[in-house]
């Protein structure tokens, strides 16, 4: 499931290529056709990005709003702009800042993770993604513009020169501003929208009075946005804290030290398209944590394997529906 940084990857790649033009809205699969009809020929001037949801929005006081879910995805075809600050999953800032010229080749991920053209859950982007450097004005001449629909398309949307299509979202759907505020004003800070001491404080003083676990208040976009599962499991496990602590019991100074990590992890998270939860690695270890999920987390997707920090098994238990992976010895 695409946790927040995907969402502010994407919000950054419409940023580039979408926003300030007249984007022809379309729903190929039909089931948002009422929405694209509103939307068709307007132009996008504007991007948000709150937790998992992205707000786009149009001039005439429109707002598209989505929010992936489990399964949605956005595939970006055609002319795209890199934006520098998501270009290289290295973390460096590469030269990224031409047409479809990646200088600085990231590392990428065997799953996808972190692809520039196919953001959203893992799957392997369908249509070619122009990224050399001859790269000037149109697509190529053999290639097919628009490109063709491949699958279920909720939503395509196209200018020019850039085709976005998604896919599978949990929602879809045009909102007037009112009705964008009021989305926004239920979900719980996220660092990079937020004032980041303003969204510590809202975040501290919500914990301290749930006697909800910690565990189930990290997923809670109400009092957090933008955590998923991995990025759950890693921030306890980085705290060295039980999942089941209610949240009223754990001490102030740590609740503010997890805050403090999601700041941290997102904001890596959103350069390298990877959920990098491990510090200190050495740049082989970097090299092959960017390249594989597995070698890139302390605790999830790790159960029955021995904790890197104690060596105990960790654990892996259902809460909310969800999995849950943690060391019951260092988070004991
Ligand atoms: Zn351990």
């Amino acid at each position: 499931m695409p946790e927040g940084h995907s969402v502010h990857r994407i919000a950054r790649q419409f940023e580039r290529n979408i926003v300030g033009r007249r984007v022809a809205a379309s729903s190929p699969q039909g089931r948002f056709a009422e929405g694209a009809v509103l939307l068709d020929g307007r132009e996008a001037i504007g991007v948000r990005a709150v937790g998992k949801q992205m707000f786009l929005a149009y001039e005439g006081e429109l707002w598209l709003r989505v929010h992936l879910g489990m399964y949605g995805a956005w595939d970006f075809s055609g002319e795209i702009l890199v934006d520098p600050t998501i270009a290289s999953a290295n973390g460096r800032m590469g030269q990224t800042n031409q047409r479809g010229t990646v200088l600085d080749e990231p590392v990428l991920d065997a799953a996808g993770e972190n692809s520039l053209a196919s953001i959203g859950a893992p799957r392997r982007a369908r249509v070619h993604v122009r990224m050399s450097e001859q790269t000037t004005g149109l697509p190529e001449d053999d290639a097919e513009w628009p490109p063709p629909v491949i699958g279920q398309v909720r939503l395509r949307l196209l200018t020019d020169l850039t085709c976005a299509d998604l896919r599978g979202p949990t929602a879809c759907q045009v909102q007037t501003p009112d009705e964008v505020q009021a989305t926004i004003a239920k979900l719980g800070p996220d660092p990079l929208v937020d004032d980041p001491d303003e969204g510590e404080e809202r975040f501290v003083s919500v914990v301290r009075r749930k006697p909800t676990p910690i565990g189930l208040l990290l997923m809670d976009q109400g009092v957090v946005s933008g955590i998923g599962n991995v990025y759950r499991a890693e921030l306890l496990f980085r705290a060295r804290l039980n999942p089941h602590t209610p949240g009223r019991d754990v001490p102030e100074d740590v609740v503010r030290g997890i805050w403090r990590d999601w700041v941290r992890l997102l904001r890596i998270g959103v350069e390298t398209g990877q959920m990098m939860t491990m510090d200190d690695l050495s740049p082989e270890q970097w090299r092959a944590a960017m390249a594989r999920r597995d070698d890139r987390h302390w605790v999830y997707h790790r159960a029955g394997l021995p904790c890197r920090v104690c060596g105990t098994a960790i654990l892996l238990e259902e809460i909310a529906a969800r999995k849950l992976y943690w060391c019951p010895s260092c988070q004991a």
